[in-house]
């Protein structure tokens, strides 16, 4: 345990906290009893280890990019390729961390909020693994939208519930599944996706993704890989700060976050919390951060091309981390990031998430700052099979259209339809 990336009482310079209704007090302070006695227990460390090995495929590759370093014709080029976790990103890193806490504590439900899906499908993923009860709040907007991850965490056995309150999208999720807990607290653990939330959850999901940071200093190390830049996308946190952890306290390499950019600079246009021209210090979900809110303190639309990235609020560490410039921040347009998703898969087979392209695009743009004896590493956070639904119709429209009008013909035509009847389902 790195003690000295920890919070003070919660606090992270001036961001952080614990801002909550009065219920959820017992429950956060419990959680954080819990959760360090663990950290101290070596058979929850040797599980999880093995867990992390046998169940997630960890350790990840930290893969060599050379006709990218060569085209780029700056920095070496590495990619940390988390994509290759078990369900497809580093999302399960957090979400199996906390149901082992969860079931230490003698809980027997998990509670869990999710926007595009991919929180929701790492935590009943870890629940269907663990052998926990998973409920999964999910905007009723989003449960249109993202229907192959709703497929998904229904298969893993989770109960997903739509929410019908205000903008039903994402911060409604957050509040029905705080409501939740607050009336649960005894038999029920709420798993926080990223690095954010009122204490003790940003320290909790930093300790769990850190082992991404800490692999990628043991491979460097290695194979004698000098690191000038280390580049993570940026929606909560959770990648970003996972990846960074072990470096913090260092003063190199450079640290560099990536924010969605969306399609330009102004309120509505993107979701930049750190670069972005309506972002300011805040109180939402309850923690204090950098937020994009309106005058009375109101989150504001946000935009992207990419579900993860599209959060109004950024982890209290990475708010201080980036006020004292130990982390660099940088937005990337969604144009940016398509670019990258189809410069990575060409030149190097490597399929980025939408998300982990913010990164990809950074990297791109920074490489001739970074002497050829110095690597870049970037952090792959996921991999891009989930984006089809989005970048199929941006790169080859017709066919995908095509491609969606035959799947309806055939599902009216009934024959599946009529097997799935057959079979009992
Ligand atoms: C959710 C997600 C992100 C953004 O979340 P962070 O907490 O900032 O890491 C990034 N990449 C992928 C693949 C995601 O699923």
């Amino acid at each position: 345990m790195n003690s000295n990336t920890y919070s003070t009482k919660g606090f992270f310079s001036q961001y952080g906290g614990k801002y909550v209704a009065e219920v959820l007090s017992r429950p956060l302070d419990e959680l954080e009893a819990a959760f360090k006695e663990a950290m101290q227990d070596k058979s929850f460390l040797h599980e999880l280890e093995i867990i992390r090995r046998d169940y997630i495929g960890r350790e990840t590759p930290l893969y060599f990019a050379p006709t990218a370093t060569r085209l780029l014709g700056g920095a070496q080029i590495y990619i940390k390729l988390e994509g290759l976790a078990n369900t497809g990103a580093h999302k399960i890193n957090n979400a199996i961390g906390q149901c082992l806490l969860a079931k230490r504590m003698g809980k027997k439900r998990i509670i869990a909020e999710t926007g595009a899906g991919q929180h929701g499908l790492a935590t009943a993923a870890a629940c269907a693994k663990l052998g926990l009860d998973c409920t999964i709040y999910m905007g009723e907007v989003d449960v249109r939208r993202q229907q192959p991850n709703v497929a998904a965490m229904e298969l893993y056995g989770a109960k997903v519930r739509a929410v019908t309150s205000g903008s039903r999208t994402l911060k409604d999720a957050v509040n029905e599944a705080m409501r939740d807990w607050a009336a649960n607290p005894d038999s029920t653990h709420y798993v926080s996706g990223s690095a954010l939330g009122p204490a003790p959850f940003p320290d909790i999901v930093r300790e769990f993704q850190s082992v991404i940071g800490r692999e990628v200093k043991k491979q460097a190390a290695e194979r004698g890989i000098k690191i000038g830049a280390m580049v993570a996308c940026v929606g909560g946190g959770s990648n970003s700060i996972g990846f960074f952890e072990p470096f913090i306290n260092e003063k190199e390499p450079r640290l560099i976050g990536a924010e969605a950019g969306g399609i330009g600079p102004n309120a509505g246009e993107n979701a930049s919390r750190m670069t972005g021209n309506a972002a300011r210090d805040g109180i939402l979900h309850g923690y204090k951060s950098r937020f994009l809110l309106d005058e009375d303190g109101q989150a504001l639309p946000t935009r992207s091309i990419s579900a993860g990235l599209d959060y109004c609020g950024i982890g209290p560490q990475l708010a201080a981390l980036g006020q004292s410039g130990r982390v660099e921040f940088t937005s990337i347009l969604d144009k940016e990031a398509l670019e990258a998703v189809s410069f990575f898969a060409k030149n190097e087979g490597i399929l980025f998430a939408l998300e982990s392209a913010h990164a990809g695009a950074a990297a791109i743009k920074i490489a001739k700052e970074i002497p050829s004896d110095q690597a870049i590493i970037i952090n792959m956070s996921g991999r891009g099979d989930k984006d089809v639904f989005i970048t199929s119709p941006v790169f080859r429209p017709q066919k995908w259209l095509d491609f969606l009008h035959a799947e309806i013909e055939r599902l009216e035509g009934g024959k599946d339809i009529h097997d799935a009847n057959v079979m009992g389902f």
